[in-house]
């Protein structure tokens, strides 16, 4: 299972997504390859460790400088993906890739964003017995008011929907091989895997980091994007929102009883006109009914979806059993 091998022994992979980053790779890999030379030189992680990045079907000159990088250093990897596919399914194709080579994984934004730092507490975590070391941001002071707000609420809304989420988190986290490769279990094609991650289970810790401000160029995520990230989060995790049809429908239909009672005292004191009581009564009640029955095949439309997307019904963390 888990044998854990020494530190020095351990090899680190950071894979690092990467979309039209031209203006940050070169000061991202000198920052990350110091930091990989050290904690290689004070035995913390294998000399076999690798920094991996990921080029996202870039319009630029990312994937010549990935390139470049590699030729000049062999601790740097390149992984160049046909298509620009987003930076969820960028992260996924570094760590399928990489879990072949790695003992631990971590997944980093391109933009220096994330504090390089908190790498040596990511691995001094993992050396503690975690699997999962979560990187959560201890201010939200370098993000606009609008992007602390709306992420802010986001977090909010998911976990009020049922979504298991960690709070501040976005994808700067540590994860054993076991839990990449239980991660791999995963078949779902909308990935969110700020919400998969913790329906993995296994130990799990977190490092607080201060979030720094963009290095070079600019955001790849506008508002467009983060609208659309946002939806994917809550219609991958949670069917509560079909399940609120049922309750309007409900809550229609009980208003249609009562409208149907004040319409009938109406009626038998003669305030009302011809038909008015009926048309009335039935327009309530056959919403009401409508929208029960659409949330009655919304509740099969969830199930359906639980299906196709296939998850792994368990995931075995320890396995006690005497050899014969
Ligand atoms: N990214 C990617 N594919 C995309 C968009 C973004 O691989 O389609 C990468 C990007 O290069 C960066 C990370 O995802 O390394 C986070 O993006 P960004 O920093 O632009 O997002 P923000 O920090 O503004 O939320
Ligand atoms: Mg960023």
């Amino acid at each position: 299972m888990n044998e854990k091998k020494l530190p020095a022994e351990t090899v680190l992979y950071l894979v690092i997504p990467c979309y039209n980053e031209q203006e940050v790779l070169a000061e991202t890999s000198r920052r990350l390859l110091e930091k990989l030379g050290a904690m290689v030189s004070l035995g913390r992680i294998s000399p076999e460790s690798r920094i991996l990045f990921v080029d996202d079907g870039s319009k630029d000159k990312t994937w010549e400088l990935i390139q470049a990088q590699h030729r000049e250093h062999p601790q740097i990897c390149g992984l160049k993906l046909a298509h620009n596919k987003g930076h969820q399914n960028a992260l996924l194709a570094g760590l399928m890739t990489a879990k072949e080579y790695a003992d631990i994984l971590i997944s980093m934004d391109a933009d220096l964003q994330d504090d390089v730092d908190a790498v040596d507490q990511f691995v001094e975590k993992y050396h503690q017995g975690y699997d999962i070391v979560y990187g959560v941001r201890s201010s939200r002071a370098t993000d606009t008011v609008f992007k602390r707000t709306t992420a802010q609420g986001f977090y909010k809304v998911m976990q009020a929907l049922g979504v298991d989420i960690v709070d501040n988190h976005a994808d700067y986290r540590l994860m054993s091989r076991r839990a990449v490769e239980a991660l791999a279990q995963y078949k779902e094609v909308n990935l969110f895997l700020r919400g998969i991650v913790p329906l993995i289970g296994f130990p799990t810790a977190i490092v607080t980091y201060e979030r720094h401000e963009r290095f070079a160029g600019e955001s790849k995520y506008p508002l467009k994007k983060m609208i659309a990230f946002a939806v994917e989060g809550i219609t991958s995790f949670s069917v509560k929102p079909l399940r609120m049809i049922t309750w309007l429908g409900i809550v229609i239909l009980i208003c249609s009883f009562v409208m149907l009672l004040a319409l009938l005292v109406q009626k038998l004191f003669g305030y009302t006109v011809q038909g008015w009581t009926t048309l009335m009564g039935s327009i309530w009640m056959i919403g009401g009914i409508q929208l029960f029955c659409l949330g009655l095949i919304g509740e099969y439309i969830g199930k359906i979806y639980g299906e196709v997307k296939q998850r792994p019904r368990f995931i075995v963390e320890e396995f006690l059993h005497e050899q014969p």
